[in-house]
This record gives structure tokens, C-alpha cells and sequence, in this order.
């Protein structure tokens, strides 16, 4: 992984310095002054949400989205790549001053990855600008340049979260796409504001003092960011990503509510993994905590969108399947049960004696009404089950009702 980080760092450095001697980049004037100005605004807009930036970097679940490439993107579509790593590195060093500093996990040599990594992003589009049809700024005054203009957003975006996902893929040994693409939020947001930093280059040269005008959307964006962050946290469990327990309990409870009213069936499976305590003790808790990642992605992977999987504790886990009998929750449980089974771990991941590791469960289902009517009732029975399955011998499903 250190090998990756200084060879993205060291990247960085020698295609800014390559910049330099392309003929056409002359550093003065205008891309001077326009440099100083989006630092200046940069700076504006990050102490406008330094108490926003502070809190969201507490919740943070990295990779971790910042407003900053509004600055960077405009600066690499306005100016030399040179003057956009300058007006990059004055922003990352003000923000980490700032924001970052005693934020926890923020180590400068992160800040420091973080900022070449976008020194990049900015150097690849300021390239492209030069192939595009209209890719450049004069390109704007066309509507085909819009053509241009998406993808140069695509391809900042694209460097930038290839770059990341691969040294989360290194340190954290992930292999999950959709783990290390990040959440579709803090993707969408990236993706804002790209645009928006398109549109404050555009302005800049049209109608420079209306930029300010982009600084109180940008904060509530930001804020609307923490809000949900805010929410993310409160409801799901931070080493699975399922549902944690009070948030399963409330939402199983409004479906219980939907199917009385309905008068249709709804089940619940309990699901706890057999002599668990084996693997913390013989590969560590590390091990453990991956395994529990990767059977949270197993049961996800066997129910419906519209399924709700939830982390009740430990290693138990609770799947509510709204409008299935205890027929239909009995195979959902046995297709959850097998995929565990023959599920092995990533070897390049965990080593090669996790990835002999032979992991199974034992799910214990029930189903409403027959089994009661409230969901305790029915988390009782499915309980219950599960403890009798257990007693069995273990990798079993049982169901309430079902011989
Ligand atoms: P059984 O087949 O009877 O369920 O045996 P078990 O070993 O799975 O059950 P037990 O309840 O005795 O042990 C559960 C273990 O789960 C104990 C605890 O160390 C481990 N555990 C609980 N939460 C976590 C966690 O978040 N991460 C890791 N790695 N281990 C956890
Ligand atoms: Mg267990
Ligand atoms: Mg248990």
C-alpha cells in the first residue's frame, strides 16, 4: 500500500512538473488572478461550513466527500495544471488547518494523499480540454461542448474514485465493488459538485463577481449532507451496513401494522452464526469482523429489495420478508443457509487459513399470523426455533409449523 500512495503522490508531482513544459501553458496574468480568486472563494465557502465539515468528519465513513472540488474542478478547467495543484494544495492545507486536524483517522499523510489524488483528477481534465471538441472553456459558448462537459465530469469523478477504491482495496483488504465505489450519496454529491464547479468557471469568465452567489447553496448542500449522514448513522450497523436493531424493530413493526391491515403474511427469520467464537479465537477478531461483513452481504444477496435485514447483536441477524408464509421464509432460509455454506473467504484478503474457514448457520423462521401476531411474538417463536436448531446439531433451518 505505501508503495501505491507515494507512487500516486510521486504521479502527481512529475505530471504537474510535465505540464510545465507543454507549449501553450503560460503561467500570468489572468490565471493568476483567477487562481487567487477561487483560493479566495475555496476559503470563504470552507469557513463558511467549518462546524458542518467538523461534524460530518466525526460520522465519517470514508471514502469521504468534500466540497472542495468545486474549487479544483473550475480551477483545472479555468487555469495551467500547475496554478490548479497550487490553488489544490493551499485548499487541502486550509482545510486540514482548519477542519481536519484533530478530527480522528485524519493524518496528515491522508490530507496529503487526498490532495494528489485530486492534483490528478485536475491534470487529466486540464489534458482533455486540450482533445475534446469543445472541451475547453471557449467550448462552452456551444451546445454540443455539453457533450464535453460530461465527460470531462466523468472522467474527474472516474480518476478520483479509482484512486481511492484502490488504496481502500489495499489497506482494508475490500474487495466489495460496491463497498469501495462508496454510497450512492456521497457519489451523487461528488458528482454535484463537479457541476457546480463547472458552472463557477463558466461564470468566472462571464460574469465574475456572480460566483458568490454559489456560496449559500453549496452550504445547504452540505448541511443536507450531514443530515444524512446523521441518519445513516442512527440507523444502520457500521461494520455490516444492515440495519442495526432499534431501526429494524421500528420498521418491522410498521410492515406487522401494513400486513394486519392487509390481511396478508409476514414472516421473520433469525439467523446466528454456528460456533463463531472459534473463528474470533483462532484468526482473530479482524478475521471475525469480516466474516461478519461478508455473510451480511450473503443474506442481502439471497432476499428481496424490499426485504429488511438487520444486525441484531454479536453474530445474530434478522431478516423481516413481508408477504411470504413460513413455506416461503423456510426457503429463503435454506437458500441463505447453503449460500453460507459454500461461501469461502477471499484469500488475497484474509489469508490463506480464513480461506479455509468453513462458516455455517443456524436459522430458526416464523411466520405471522400463526406464530402470534406482534412482532415480538413472532421474533419469540422464530427464537426460539433457532435455539432448537441449534440443539439439532447446527447448519439447520427450522420453522414454526413446518415439520
Ligand atoms: P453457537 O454456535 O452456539 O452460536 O456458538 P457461538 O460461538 O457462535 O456463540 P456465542 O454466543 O458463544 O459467541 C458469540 C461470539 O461472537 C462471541 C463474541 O466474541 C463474538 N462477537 C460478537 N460481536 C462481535 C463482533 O462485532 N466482531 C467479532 N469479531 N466478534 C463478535
Ligand atoms: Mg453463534
Ligand atoms: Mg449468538
Amino acid at each position: 500500500m505505501l508503495g501505491y500512495v507515494l507512487g500516486v503522490e510521486l504521479t502527481a508531482l512529475l505530471a504537474v512538473a510535465g505540464t510545465l513544459f507543454l507549449p501553450h501553458e503560460r503561467i500570468g496574468g489572468d490565471g493568476l488572478g483567477l487562481a487567487a480568486a477561487l483560493i479566495a472563494l475555496g476559503m470563504l465557502s470552507a469557513e463558511m461550513t467549518r462546524g458542518v465539515e467538523r461534524m460530518r468528519r466525526q460520522f465519517a465513513d470514508a471514502p469521504h466527500v468534500n466540497m472542495t472540488s468545486v474549487w479544483t474542478m473550475a480551477a483545472a478547467l479555468l487555469v495551467p495544471p500547475a496554478l490548479a495543484a497550487a490553488v489544490t494544495v493551499v485548499l487541502y492545507l486550509h482545510l486540514w488547518w482548519r477542519s481536519w486536524r484533530d478530527a480522528a483517522g485524519m493524518h496528515a499523510f491522508r490530507v496529503v494523499f487526498s490532495a494528489c489524488v485530486v492534483i490528478l483528477s485536475c491534470t487529466v481534465v486540464a489534458l482533455l480540454t486540450t482533445v475534446l471538441p469543445g472541451g475547453g472553456i471557449p467550448g462552452f459558448a456551444r451546445p454540443e461542448g455539453l457533450f464535453s462537459i460530461i465527460a470531462i465530469i466523468a472522467v474527474y469523478w472516474l480518476v478520483n474514485s479509482a484512486l481511492v477504491a484502490m488504496v481502500i482495496c489495499l489497506s482494508r483488504g475490500e474487495r466489495s465493488i460496491r463497498r469501495l465505489a462508496g454510497a450512492w450519496s456521497e457519489n451523487s454529491l461528488e458528482i454535484a459538485t463537479l457541476c457546480v464547479g463547472v458552472l463557477v468557471a463558466a461564470l468566472a469568465l462571464w460574469r465574475p463577481w456572480l460566483v458568490v452567489l454559489v456560496l449559500p447553496p453549496l452550504y445547504v448542500l452540505h448541511r443536507s449532507v450531514l443530515v444524512r449522514q446523521l441518519e445513516y448513522a442512527a440507523t444502520t450497523d457500521h461494520k455490516t451496513g444492515l440495519l442495526n436493531a432499534s431501526s429494524w424493530h421500528s420498521l418491522a413493526a410498521t410492515e406487522f401494522e401494513r400486513a394486519r391491515r392487509n390481511g396478508t403474511e409476514i414472516s421473520v427469520l433469525m439467523v446466528d452464526l454456528d460456533h463463531f467464537k472459534h473463528v474470533n479465537d483462532e484468526l482473530g477478531h479482524l478475521v471475525g469482523d469480516q466474516v461478519l461483513r461478508a455473510v451480511a452481504d450473503l443474506m442481502r444477496a439471497e432476499v428481496r429489495r424490499y426485504d429488511l435485514c438487520g444486525r441484531f447483536g454479536g453474530e445474530e441477524f434478522v431478516v423481516l420478508l413481508p408477504e411470504t408464509g413460513v413455506a416461503g421464509a423456510a426457503e429463503v432460509a435454506e437458500r441463505i443457509r447453503v449460500a453460507i455454506r459454500e461461501h469461502r473467504m477471499d484469500e488475497a484478503a484474509v489469508g490463506e487459513r480464513a480461506a479455509r474457514l468453513r462458516l455455517t448457520v443456524s436459522i430458526g423462521a416464523a411466520a405471522c399470523p400463526q406464530a402470534g401476531e406482534s412482532v415480538e411474538d413472532v421474533l419469540l417463536a422464530a427464537d426460539n426455533a433457532l435455539f432448537a436448531a441449534k440443539s439439532a446439531g447446527r447448519d439447520k433451518v427450522l420453522s414454526v409449523g413446518l415439520p
